[in-house]
């Protein structure tokens, strides 16, 4: 049986805080040894384009670990990317998620990339050694008008030149199981990786699931009503409930398993401790 993979996400530093806060993040995940550590990029004209450059870098040359570095393309013209291109380049990164961004209310596009595709196909031309991997959605990115046309734009990304893709959070592993078999009939066959995020506050989950369309399934539900008001019940159960949707990915035979940290080390040490014997186990 193959192994799956585990990664983790990290972002930067938010604005005021300084980027070396980083290394307390980095410095707690020591010792989980994940096969690559990914670094979310600021999106928009007024984010700072070298912190995710500068985390990787840490995170490959001083912590030893593959980084992915994230881009995003919508506000950014060819000279932009070429420019983070060549940081990453420099920063070591074993692989570069190309992804479209949100739209901002407010901010000019630019127009040099519509879809992520299109920002695929540019660093292929461009840096073909480079490693690109892209992003999916279980159940649907919430701007396609279904699944299956969600799932044929996909196609046309993974053919640009995508080798691995990551997926959005879900809360549902059925969701996940029937996407990938759509995705597989489609004739996407790249590595695709479960992407959990582990819940920490109610009012964020429920948040986070309406920004991106994501469907809170009833024992998730009756969770968060359980223990809205007592944070620290609802922090383990959300260790519980994310390392019981990671244990039956494990058993279901998925390709990895791509754990947002949300620079939160001592949650994604207690979910690895829970499923780490399972990654183990599937070795050999
Ligand atoms: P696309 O693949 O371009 O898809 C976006 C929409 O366009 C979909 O509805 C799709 O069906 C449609 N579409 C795609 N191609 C075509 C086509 N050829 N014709 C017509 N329609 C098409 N955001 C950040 O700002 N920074 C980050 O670091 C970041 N990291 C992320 C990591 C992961 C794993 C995920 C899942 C998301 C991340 N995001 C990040 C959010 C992401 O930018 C948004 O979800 C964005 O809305 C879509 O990006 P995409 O790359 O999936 O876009």
């Amino acid at each position: 049986m193959h192994s799956p993979m585990f990664s983790l996400e990290v972002f930067p530093p938010k604005r005021n805080a300084p980027v070396d806060t980083i290394y307390d993040t980095l410095d707690g995940l020591e010792g989980l040894n994940p096969d690559f550590i990914s670094v979310t990029y600021g999106h928009g004209t007024h984010s700072d384009r070298t912190a995710t450059a500068r985390i990787a870098h840490t995170i490959s040359k001083e912590y030893g670990i593959p980084a992915v570095a994230h881009l995003t393309a919508l506000y950014s013209d060819k000279a932009k990317i070429d420019e983070a291109l060549d940081m990453f380049e420099q920063a070591g990164v074993s692989a570069v998620l190309a992804l479209r961004g949100d739209y901002i209310d407010g901010e000019r596009l630019v127009g040099d990339f519509n879809h992520a595709s299109d920002l695929v196909s540019y660093i292929r031309s461009m840096k073909p050694d480079l490693t690109v991997f892209g992003a999916c959605y279980p159940e649907g990115h919430y701007q396609s008008g279904s699944l299956d046309q969600d799932i044929e734009n996909l196609k046309i990304k993974v053919d640009a030149g995508v080798t691995r893709l990551i997926s959005q959070l879900f809360y549902d592993n059925e969701d996940f199981y029937r996407f990938l078999d759509k995705a597989r009939a489609a004739g996407i066959t790249v590595p695709i990786e479960a992407g959990i995020m582990p819940v920490r506050g109610a009012k964020s989950v429920r948040r986070m699931a309406e920004r991106n369309a994501s469907r809170i399934p009833d024992k998730l539900d009756a969770l968060l009503n359980r223990w809205e008001d007592d944070i620290q019940s609802l922090r383990t159960a959300g260790i519980l409930y994310a390392s019981e949707q990671i244990a039956d990915l494990v058993a279901h035979g998925v390709d990895g398993v791509h754990l947002y940290s949300m620079n939160h080390p001592a949650t994604t040490r207690r979910i690895w401790r829970n499923v780490e014997p399972l990654f183990l186990g599937t070795q050999g």
